[in-house]
């Protein structure tokens, strides 16, 4: 097969469902990560993600960004940015000191919120048992990248093209169609292989990535108004995505320490939820299921 453009509308979308899939699986070798998938379903197939109540059911026109940025207006000086944890201290009392740049923090209790892997960057006293550490080095993150073309109005749309494909030949290997409306502009996403993607140069991602993009929808992809790309794997603080790439056997030997406490520190973060691992859901399912264990743990 080299490439799968899917012609149905967006709802019904029988191929966006499989494509929105795979974009998870991709990042995700092995039997662990078919189980992985389906467990993230809540015991469903994960292509329901597209559907009512999946986790990928809604969109954000204005970008999932508003999330954060809404919730810190709430908070106010309580969300400190730019401001990186180094080191988590338990004390002879049982508080904890949290050491990061621009000062310390004490707490009864800490919710780590970061990727498995990522935990390794934080010098935790007493060490952590051995555990632990082995899940940290055990729990890789996956590896993606991002281009997006925007042109006047959604064009394929009418061609009856959902501007939903699947591909095989080139960086660009799976499309969405993230334009706000019917009426313009059009925006093409598409997932890239950082493998072959990343390490060229700008003009050529560039060139590469709307090859790909006419490849499946034809030559006017060629003629954005704009374009953008982004590459995750260079991100310091949330570097590959959009998930962890779990491989054989971590599951099995390291996964009952995956969000399991231990001395007054709990653990959040998409990769630690019991339902759509992976996804914004998850990320927040995975915040409430912590903040139970702090609540029931400071008021026991
Ligand atoms: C390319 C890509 C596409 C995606 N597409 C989708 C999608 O379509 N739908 C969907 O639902 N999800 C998608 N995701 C996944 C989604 O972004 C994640 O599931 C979600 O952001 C996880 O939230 P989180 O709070 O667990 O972790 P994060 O969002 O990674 O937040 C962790 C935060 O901790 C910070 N941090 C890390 N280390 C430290 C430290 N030592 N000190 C202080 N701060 C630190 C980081 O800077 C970051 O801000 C995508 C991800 C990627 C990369």
């Amino acid at each position: 097969m080299a490439s799968v453009v899917a012609r149905e509308r967006l709802d019904p979308r029988p191929d966006g469902d499989r494509v929105a899939g795979d974009v998870g699986l991709r990042a995700r070798p092995g039997v662990d990560a078919a189980c992985g998938a389906l467990r993230e379903g809540g015991g469903r197939s994960r292509p329901d993600a597209g559907r009512g109540g999946g986790a990928q059911q809604d969109r954000f026109p204005a970008g999932t960004q508003q999330i954060a940025q809404r919730l810190a207006e709430r908070l106010g000086d309580r969300v400190r940015l730019g401001t990186i944890v180094r080191r988590i201290e338990q004390r002879a009392d049982g508080t904890l000191s949290v050491g990061a740049d621009g000062g310390d923090v004490t707490a009864r209790a800490v919710i780590v919120a970061i990727p498995p892997a990522h935990r390794a960057s934080i010098d935790f006293s007493p060490d952590l048992p051995a555990e632990y550490e082995k899940l940290a080095r055990h729990w890789p993150q996956g590896s993606l990248s991002k281009a997006y073309a925007a042109y006047e109005t959604p064009y394929w749309r009418a061609n009856g093209c959902s501007g939903e494909a699947l591909s095989d030949e080139g960086p660009v290997f799976i499309t969405f169609d993230v334009s706000p409306g019917d009426d313009g502009p059009g925006i093409l996403l598409g997932f890239t292989d950082p493998r072959t993607f990343d390490p060229l140069p700008a003009h050529e991602r560039r060139e590469r990535a709307l090859d790909g993009f006419a490849a499946l929808f034809g030559d006017k992809a060629r003629e954005p108004v704009d374009y953008i790309d982004h590459c995750w794997g260079a991100e310091e603080f949330a570097p590959g995505g959009p998930t962890a790439a779990v491989p054989p056997g971590s599951w099995t030997t390291y996964g009952p320490w995956l969000r399991k406490p231990v001395n007054g520190i709990h653990w959040a973060g998409t990769e630690t939820a019991d339902e759509w691992t992976g996804f914004l859901d998850g990320a927040v399912r995975s915040g409430r299921r912590a903040a139970a264990e702090v609540h029931a743990e400071l008021s026991g």
